[in-house]
């Protein structure tokens, strides 16, 4: 099974996508956190392409292809979830044709569905474990990862300012993939987000029985 989250910034992607990692054992291709591998090293070649994630900005349509494409043909699951790709149109294009070439296809689309005050809530308080990527929003109080005992830290992204520039990018660029997968043949399911009382575990009960297997 191949799946794509769709949702903005905070919406809640890297959470549940972890979950359905868990129940389907997809191969999970974040490019996001790809790329904040690639920060860590200076050397790395594609360091510049990259570092405009520092301000909001997205990284190039070809560089983030080129990822997406060795990541799929060099794992050996070949069953994906995609969190955080595509984020434009030329990247949804891209993915059809990588996931073509290796004889797969989308069957779902996960949308998540959140209002901007939430958004910023979550993003401002979003606390990320930096060994197993664990997200735990600063109000649980957790001094250290409650899963693995790892640093928790706050993303270099999650401040104000930076916050409000992934918004523009999210509505301008990635927005329009939501009709591109509704004229799609795939599976799409849209979750939204009313209340903070439900729980990843929660919104996962809802959306996994709505998804093909
Ligand atoms: P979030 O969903 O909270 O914005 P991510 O970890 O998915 O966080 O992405 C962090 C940053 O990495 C984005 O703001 C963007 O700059 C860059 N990035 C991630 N995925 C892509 C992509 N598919 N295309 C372009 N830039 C990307
Ligand atoms: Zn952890």
């Amino acid at each position: 099974m191949n799946l794509v989250l769709l949702g903005a910034p905070g919406a809640g992607k890297g959470t549940q996508g972890n979950l359905l990692v868990e129940t389907y054992g997809l191969k999970k291709i974040s490019t996001g956190d790809i790329f904040r591998e690639i920060l860590k090293d200076p050397s790395n070649p594609l360091y510049d392409d990259v570092k405009v994630i520092k301000e909001g900005k997205l990284v190039t349509d070809e560089t983030v292809n080129n990822v997406v494409r060795y990541a799929v043909e060099t794992s050996e699951n070949k069953n994906f979830i995609f969190d955080g790709y595509p984020r434009t149109l030329a990247q949804a294009e891209a993915l059809d044709k990588i996931l073509e070439d290796n004889g797969l296809k989308i069957d779902n689309v996960v949308e998540l569905s959140v209002t901007k005050d939430v958004l910023m809530y979550r993003l401002l308080g979003r606390r990320t474990c930096r060994n197993c990527k664990g997200i735990f929003h600063i109000s649980l109080g957790y001094e250290k990862c409650p899963d693995c005992g790892g640093e928790l830290y706050t993303r270099d992204d999650d401040n104000e300012q930076t916050v409000e520039a992934r918004f523009v990018e999210y509505n301008t660029k990635t927005f329009p993939l939501i009709e591109y997968y509704n004229n799609k043949d795939v599976n799409y399911v849209k979750y939204v987000v009313e209340s903070n009382d439900m729980t990843p575990a929660m919104i996962n009960n809802v959306i996994e029985p709505k998804l093909v297997k």
